[in-house]
């Protein structure tokens, strides 16, 4: 049973952490607003807090065991803080979130929006008022009033596997997830998922599909453009199935571009099948403000595996729609998510992934060494791959993946390009992304800061110490027409 903090106190400072995709960063963004409203100072020391929130990931075992160590540092370091934690893994195991931290609250993903009202009452009394008494574990039995949820998916997620996310290879999704994140704004336009891929538990952790209305998403376009963020990234479990009431992704699209005056937009992942003309039309057709970049899973190069996955494309399909993709946009970089070791993938089936890598000539690749994840249709399959070979298969993915990003991020040299300029590095250099998403780097400015500004930069030469990045030479500059609020900004 939960139970509150012996002496509540006013909430001056909080952490809030989160894990996983981009949608639970989209939804963590309401929460920081929330607070920053209220006055409320966020901070990453848990000590420090008085308040932590934290947004949960079950993507993968991993992640399942990240979110409750989590839970576990912040309540070992602050034993009087109020910790709220909510996101997939609470809706799939809440019992191992209780034994984590007994004292903790616990909202599903149907409970978001109970959290964030108790949330607001709870920071209404931030000036020391009676403490308002938050409700506990939402869900007992791994889901929200029993019914079938989506799978988390992955991080462009939008993405759900039961896999374990190798080392270096999704760092857009999640290594990525930090100041750029002040800079870009994440906006949730669709939640759940109802296909059935047989490796994935988010549909049980987020319910089946349904999209925020065209009318909200366009008023959240604008709310942070006003805020100062010049980059919107579309953000959903399965953001391709958008339907509301008719309008499909491509016109939601036409109507950010048409109603706000968002600089750049972009998707975080879309499957394959989603990919339409209509939408490529209404991208093309953006006058450079939808940016040429697409994240589209692909998971295998074998035909019986993307099968035996329950996905909805086979390899040929595939191919042809990254070929039509870079007619339609010529130069658009495109990602794939693969996942290594499915059950039954042999040594032909890995190496017809491992050809078909190489064909495509990808922007980059996200690799995923696949683990059985109970309650997964795919964790009770036969052919399970020992993990040697899956962790050797993963390497080899992994090589492919370092040789498409250093290769595509040499097509852009003698090139110009629109940096967003996100963040210093160590070194003072500037680096931002450019439209395709690659990492660009110039040189210390004469003490301006170039954050949040969009520069036209020319690429010189590849980074030495990373082949992925280049170097550039800042040509002109365009600052934000308005500072982003500090409130909006941390
Ligand atoms: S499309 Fe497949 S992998 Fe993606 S969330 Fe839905 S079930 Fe999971």
């Amino acid at each position: 049973m939960n139970r509150s903090p012996a002496a509540p106190s006013p909430v001056r400072r909080a952490v809030v952490a989160n894990l996983g995709c981009k949608v639970n960063q989209s939804e963590m963004e309401a929460v920081e607003r929330l607070l920053r409203a209220r006055g409320v100072e966020l901070v990453d020391a848990y000590a420090a807090a008085d308040l932590v929130v934290v947004n949960t990931c079950t993507v993968t075992s991993i992640a399942d065991q990240k979110s409750r160590q989590v839970v576990r540092r912040a309540r070992r370091m602050n034993p009087d803080a109020q910790i709220l934690v909510t996101g997939c893994s609470v809706a799939i195991d809440p019992e191992s979130l209780a034994v984590a931290d007994p004292m903790a609250r616990l909202y599903d993903n149907d409970s978001k929006g109970r959290m964030m009202a108790e949330l607001a009452g709870l920071l209404a009394l931030a000036d020391g008022g009676p403490m308002p008494t938050l409700s506990g574990v939402e869900s007992a039995g791994g889901r929200t009033g029993g019914r079938a949820v989506e799978p988390a998916v992955e991080p462009s997620l939008g993405r759900a596997v039961e896999l374990e996310a190798d080392e270096g290879s999704v760092e857009d999704d999640f290594a990525d997830r930090t100041d750029s994140d002040r800079t870009r704004a994440f906006v949730k336009i669709q939640d759940g998922c109802s296909f059935h891929c047989t490796y994935c538990i988010i549909p049980r952790a987020r319910g089946s599909a349904r999209s925020v209305p065209a009318d909200e998403v366009v008023a959240e376009v604008r709310r942070a453009t006003a805020a100062g963020h010049r980059e919107a990234v579309l953000t959903g479990i399965n953001a391709g199935t958008y339907d509301d009431a008719g309008l499909p992704l491509a016109g939601l699209v036409a109507r950010i571009l048409a109603e706000t005056p968002v600089e750049r937009i972009r998707l975080s992942s879309i499957e394959p099948q989603h990919v339409t003309g209509e939408l490529l039309d209404v991208w093309a057709g953006s006058g450079g403000r939808c940016l040429p970049h697409f994240h589209i899973p692909l998971q295998s190069g074998d035909d019986t595996i993307l099968r035996r996955m329950g996905r909805h494309y086979d390899t040929a399909f595939y191919a042809e729609l990254v070929g039509r993709v870079r007619r339609a946009i010529p130069g658009a970089a495109v990602h794939a998510d693969v996942i290594v070791g499915f059950p039954g993938e042999d040594e032909a089936s890995w190496e017809r992934t491992a050809t078909l890598l190489r064909e495509l000539d990808l922007a980059g690749i996200h690799v995923f060494r696949y683990s059985a994840r109970p309650g997964t249709p795919a964790a009770r399959m036969v052919g399970q791959v020992d993990v040697r070979t899956r962790k050797r298969r993963s390497a080899e993915a992994l090589a492919l993946a370092a040789e498409a990003r250093a290769r595509f991020a040499e097509r852009h040299l003698g090139r110009e390009l629109r940096v967003l300029f996100e963040r210093p590095l160590p070194d003072g250099r500037r680096l931002g992304h450019a439209e395709s998403h690659v990492l660009v780097t110039v040189a210390p400015s004469d003490g301006g800061p170039l954050t949040r500004a969009i520069g036209v930069v020319r690429a010189e030469s590849i980074d030495p110490t990373a082949p992925d990045r280049i170097v550039g030479r800042l040509l002109s500059i365009s600052l934000p027409k308005e500072p982003l609020a500090e409130s909006a900004l941390k």
